[in-house]
């Protein structure tokens, strides 16, 4: 019989069986959510050239002095430049050169007058200044976003879309980065079936499957669907030893608990280097976790929402640390149990599924999702948060609970 362990103790010793992946170069059109493993230094500048911030007049200051829209200056228009254009055009004393957004400054001009403080003739010859600029109103310098040399971003930056924007404006084509492993999702269980067919006595559809699935690619790992087994210790075997072969982890669901007649646990135990642990918490009281060679295997419980939290605590981070993530675990918000919270005292730190908006009063709020059976899938797939209620009576009305937000904070009420 295995003693109850604690979620730290538990989740200390999955993450220490996972290693961080080999960095490499990816397309940054695969990038998106890695983390970089060296640092990214500039190699040109940019704005890589002196170019306007407005449309408008590229000027000399000096010219503009004392202009008012009373008494404008007026300055020939020298001709014009498009974003995109050679600025092969000077701006010499008196002179104007009208300017779009973007374009390069043509020498000479060290100012630019924004287009609705001028009037130009209908013969576009002249232009009336109607505004004294200082010199650099306007112009956006060269280097003055990122400057060559720079350092961009450290070693350990999570990829976000502007991140990407700024590697693609560098002229980088790939970024060094820890890969996307690749995690192979095992359901086991005699009772499961796939498809709309009509179920057979005492059979039920395989859900955990396709959301263990679709969580691995939330995580921004390569999610490998390596099939639902039946209850057959060769076919478990197959499944089990295919999978470390081929993914740099798997997540299965089922067969880890302890009344268990299935051949999970038998076939793990023979193939590789397994811990069977009962954590602490509500739901996901079984975990197994071990090594198949050195590939990691997150054992989950098959109750739905059961395989869901522990996915959340265990394999999440898990995966999160071979990606090279620094923070592993989501964030911890304070929030308002609009409703009470009720649990009893039982050793366990219970996981409530909730309902989550943004009160007006600036904070969250949170009320049950509904049924929290482990098996009740449907209420935790409306739940925006996991309500973290330590060992205790819970929380009333009206009091402060810690949550765990699922996904976006901006999708949250
Ligand atoms: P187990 O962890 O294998 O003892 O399964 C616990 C409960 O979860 C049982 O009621 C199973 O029928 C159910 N279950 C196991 N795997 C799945 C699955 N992939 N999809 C839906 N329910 C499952
Ligand atoms: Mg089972």
């Amino acid at each position: 019989m295995t003693s109850v362990i604690s979620l730290d103790e538990a989740r200390e010793y999955v993450l220490a069986g996972c290693t961080v992946g080999h960095p490499r170069a990816v397309p940054l059109a695969e990038a998106l959510g890695l983390v970089t493993s060296v640092p990214v230094e500039a190699v040109e500048d940019v704005p890589p050239f002196d170019n306007t911030a407005m449309d408008g007049f590229a000027v000399r200051a000096a010219d503009t002095a004392g202009a008012t829209d009373d008494a404008p200056v007026r300055l020939a228009v020298a001709g014009t430049l498009a974003a995109g254009a050679a600025p092969d055009l000077v701006v010499g004393p008196g002179e104007a050169v009208r300017i779009m957004t973007g374009a390069p400054m043509p020498p000479g001009a060290d100012a630019v007058v924004m287009v609705e403080r001028t009037a130009t003739t209908d013969d576009g010859a002249t232009v009336a200044v109607g505004l004294e600029v200082e010199p650099g109103n306007h112009v956006r310098r060269a280097g003055d976003d990122v400057r060559a040399g720079d350092l961009v971003f450290p070693a350990g930056t999570t990829l976000t879309p502007a991140h990407l924007g700024v590697l693609a404006t560098l002229g980088v084509r790939r970024a060094p980065v820890y890969p996307r492993p690749r995690v192979g999702v095992i359901s086991t269980g005699d009772e499961l079936v796939d498809g709309p067919e009509p179920l057979g006595p005492g059979q039920i559809r395989d859900s955990n499957r396709r959301m263990l699935l679709a969580l691995v690619e939330r995580t921004d790992a390569i999610a490998v669907d390596l099939g639902r087994i039946a209850d057959d210790e060769a076919a478990i075997a197959a499944a089990f030893a295919a999978g470390a072969e081929s993914c740099d982890a798997i997540v299965s669901s089922g067969g880890v608990s302890m009344g268990d007649f299935d051949f999970v646990k038998v076939v793990l135990d023979r193939l590789g280097d397994m811990r069977w642990m009962r954590v602490a918490i509500k739901p996901a009281k079984p975990l197994a976790f071990g090594t198949i060679g050195t590939t990691p295997v997150f054992g989950l419980p098959g109750n739905p929402v059961s395989s869901l939290v522990s996915f959340e605590l265990f394999a999440r981070p898990g995966l999160r640390k071979m990606m090279g993530h620094a923070t592993l675990d989501r964030l911890r918000l304070a929030a308002v149990a609009d409703d009470a919270l009720a649990r009893r005292p039982d050793g366990k730190v219970h996981f409530a599924r909730v309902l989550v908006t943004y009160g007006e009063d600036g904070r969250f709020h949170v009320r049950t999702a509904g049924g929290q059976g482990s098996h009740q899938l449907a209420a935790a797939a409306a739940a925006g948060a996991l309500a973290v209620l330590p060992d205790g009576d819970g929380v009333e009305a009206g009091g402060e609970v810690q949550i765990i937000p699922l996904g976006d904070l901006g999708t949250l009420g």
